[in-house]
């Protein structure tokens, strides 16, 4: 539970709310680990501490697992996929009774604007769990007659079954949103899960298991375990042999080495890892469309978004002018806590983030690039100064081969290059290890076709971005994803498709 202790050490200001308790979600309760041990969870807006946290060892980690296994054989092994479809909407509704405490926990974790959580986190958070449960309810397998020498035939029919206890790795970026994403079609198809969330955001993952309590749940069928990668909650969980399959959001380099904990007991994974993604701006493009759209591409959620923009191509007529427009809304965007209605950007989600983030800053004018704006830390007011702030920052100016353009960097931030032969750009925009998502812009139709089918992404936007239909396939091509989710594609994944035999 979210218990709300206070303890004897004190968040740093003396306004700040009192520190959190996070335990582990374990059978349907909230428990602390065997060990004593917890980690330290500190605000992104002002640094100081917030929560402590409960962190899983081994015998934890077991424990969720044999609950997760245990919950298989008992009454959510046995109710129907309708029944199941109910209490997906159960879910989904009681998150959206509490979407004040939901709101309240992903902003503390994550420092994002509240006008973004709202509108974004929450209600995808929830909107996942009918989406699977209507996803599940309207799909048909396939069925075929065949004759046999006898002359009676035989049919075949296929069906559904769960995976068994699925493990669920999920990143920071967007907590709720993205877990719930693995978890609704998960349990939708009938499996059990434990999730893992990231270090950084215990909270709204915690939060959940009081839902699932709250309505009928079975204990076992939804479990949270804290902590880090390796050495830790993470990789006991992914090395786990009572762990059927493992679902991971990350960064590429982690899913590699899920991949080869997955690799004993040949257990599947399905991996949606890091991008590098492209926009291409035609000089044919409704610009202010463009403009718009790559604000949002690029410095939403602080830049830290998978699908965001880092590589953007302007046409050269356009590029000046797209440089100047862009650079002029990046100056307006407004840093500041995440309740003030006026804030447009909160801060990166820890010091350590910011400091990667900070090297790329370094990086690009060891490099030679330009700095249009930005570049570095904002001074901020009292009582922000220890948050993990950044500016937005543009650049132009660099070498196609330059780290600060070739490699992920999860920032506020985005290099910008003239072109001048559309199957120049491709060619560029397709120069990468990495495969996510694309924002093409242009008002030509024949151009956006061809343009979009040439390039190598799991995603492409035409003079849009980030607009997703759940029923449609996602992730990423090259390094940035094994598997796609979405729709009948999590269905792949969350169940085996099992075909029977009848002869007549
Ligand atoms: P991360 O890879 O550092 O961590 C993700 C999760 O993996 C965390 O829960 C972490 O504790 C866990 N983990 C780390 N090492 C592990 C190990 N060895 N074994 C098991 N678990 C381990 O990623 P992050 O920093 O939390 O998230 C940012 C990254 O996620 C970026 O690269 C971003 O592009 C990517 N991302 C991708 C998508 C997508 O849909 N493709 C969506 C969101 C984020």
């Amino acid at each position: 539970m979210l218990d709300v202790k206070r303890k004897s050490e004190q968040p740093a200001s003396p306004n700040a709310p009192p520190l959190k308790d996070i335990k582990n979600f374990i059978a349907g309760e909230f428990v602390a680990a065997r060990s004593g041990r917890s980690f330290d969870k500190s605000s992104p807006v002002t640094g100081a501490l917030i929560a402590r946290v409960a962190e899983a060892g081994e015998p934890e980690i077991d424990a969720a697992v044999q609950a997760a296994r245990a919950a298989l054989q008992g009454p959510w092994g046995r109710i129907t996929p309708a029944e199941r479809g109910d209490l997906l909407y159960a879910v989904a509704n009681e998150i959206n009774r509490r979407f004040d405490d939901f709101l309240q926990a992903e902003v503390a974790d994550t420092g994002k604007p509240v006008s973004l959580a709202r509108h974004l986190d929450i209600p995808r958070g929830a909107a996942n769990f009918k989406v699977f449960a209507d996803t599940i309810k309207n799909d048909a397998t396939e069925f075929f007659e065949m004759s046999t020498p006898d002359g009676a035939g035989a049919i075949n029919y296929a069906v559904r079954r769960p995976v068994g206890v699925v493990a669920v790795i999920c990143p920071w970026n967007l907590p709720l949103l993205l877990m719930t994403w693995k978890v609704a079609p998960a349990l939708a198809c009938g499996n059990t899960v434990v999730v893992k969330p990231s270090e950084e955001t215990p909270q709204t993952a915690t939060l959940l298991g009081e839902v699932m309590n709250a309505v009928g749940v079975p204990k076992g069928v939804y479990n949270v375990v804290h902590g880090f990668g390796p050495g830790s909650a993470g990789e006991f969980l992914t090395r786990h042999p009572g762990v059927n399959a493992i679902t991971f959001t990350g960064e590429t380099k982690t899913g590699a080495a899920i991949m080869k904990a997955a690799a004993d007991g040949a257990r599947p994974v399905s991996l949606e890892m890091g991008g590098k993604n492209p926009a291409i701006v035609f000089a044919d493009c409704d610009l202010d469309a463009a403009i718009e759209g790559t604000m949002r591409s690029c410095f939403a959620n602080a830049g830290q978004v998978c699908l965001g923009t880092e590589r953007v191509y302007v046409e050269r007529p356009l590029f000046e002018k797209f440089v100047a427009a862009l650079k002029q809304r990046a100056e307006k965007l407004k840093l500041g806590v995440p309740e003030e209605a006026s804030t447009t950007m909160g801060p990166l989600i820890s010091i350590e983030h910011r400091n990667k983030v900070l090297s790329y800053y370094r990086k690009a004018v060891d490099e030679g690039a330009t700095v249009v704006t930005g570049g570095g830390v904002p001074s901020m007011p009292d009582g922000l100064s220890q948050g993990a702030w950044v500016e937005p920052t543009i650049w132009t100016g660099l070498a196609d081969d330059a780290a600060t353009v070739t490699e992920e960097i999860f920032g506020p931030c985005c290099h910008i290059a003239p072109f001048d032969r559309e199957d120049d750009v491709v060619m560029r925009a397709n120069a990468s290890g990495y495969g996510l998502a694309a924002a093409i812009w242009t008002s030509n139709l024949t151009r956006a076709h061809r343009v979009s089918a040439r390039i190598e992404a799991g995603i492409v936007w035409v003079n849009s971005w980030f607009l997703r239909d759940l029923r449609t396939p996602f992730g990423g091509m090259k390094q940035s994803g094994i598997g796609r989710e979405g729709g009948v594609h999590s269905l792949e994944f969350y169940t085996e498709l099992k075909n029977i035999c009848i002869k007549l």
